[in-house]
């Protein structure tokens, strides 16, 4: 990938601006106090199943003040189009829901296989980037989410503190730095609550369905 540097120029320029947007709109927020609490159940929770599900009410929780700022609107699937990686755990979850076994992905990640170092998560994390089928979330429908109530914690996190969609914009070979809310705790959290986790971008677990 490249820099920004190679960015067109709309792009380019917005950078500074939407950071400033970002650290601007982040002070203002008040955290919702519920987050905290639903983590703190999903840490003590006794199945991986239902640590995965606490912490998703916890980033629906985290994430409900910071929308009230963020660039993110109904209809726009920017990111519905960049790879996703959830744990078996999760597409299981959606599975139920929906009435379909996840497939066993072609290329994954077992977290007991990997480190505790950050380095060695983000090589996984490139390696199963790298190979994600490509084209939207299989649950996309219409610009919208086919699966809103069940969706990855990944996508309840993701919001841009923009003030629109300019910087989503897909570039090709440049990897735009979005001013996005920083999870990083749910993040971490999510891997660590479920140590024998197995990865694989959403793709690869709902491959498209022909009839
Ligand atoms: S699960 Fe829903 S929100 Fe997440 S990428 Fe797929 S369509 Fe988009």
């Amino acid at each position: 990938m490249n820099s920004a540097v190679n960015l067109p120029a709309p792009q380019r320029e917005r950078l500074p601006i939407a950071q400033r947007r970002a650290e601007e709109k982040l002070s203002q927020i008040v955290p919702d106090p519920a987050a905290l609490r639903l983590l703190n159940t999903a840490r003590h929770a006794s199945s991986a199943r239902q640590r995965v599900i606490w912490l998703q009410r916890a980033a629906s929780a985290w994430s409900k003040p910071l929308q009230t700022v963020a660039a993110c609107r109904k209809g726009c699937d920017h990111c519905c189009h960049i790879p996703l990686t959830v744990t078996q755990v999760e597409a299981e979850l959606i599975g139920k829901a929906i009435g379909r076994r996840p497939t066993p992905p072609a290329t994954s990640v077992h977290l007991l296989e990997l480190g505790d170092h950050a380095q060695d998560w983000k090589t996984a994390q490139t390696q199963l980037q790298a190979s994600a089928p490509a084209g939207p979330c299989p649950f996309l429908v219409d610009h919208q989410c086919g699966i809103y109530e069940v969706r990855p914690l990944a996508c309840r996190v993701l919001l841009n503190l923009d003030d629109d969609e300019l910087l989503c914009q897909k570039v090709e070979g440049v990897e735009v730095p979005v001013p996005y809310a920083n999870a990083m705790q749910l993040k971490a959290h999510y891997l660590a609550l479920q140590p024998a986790g197995v990865l694989a971008d959403i793709r690869a677990f709902f491959p498209p369905q022909h009839s």
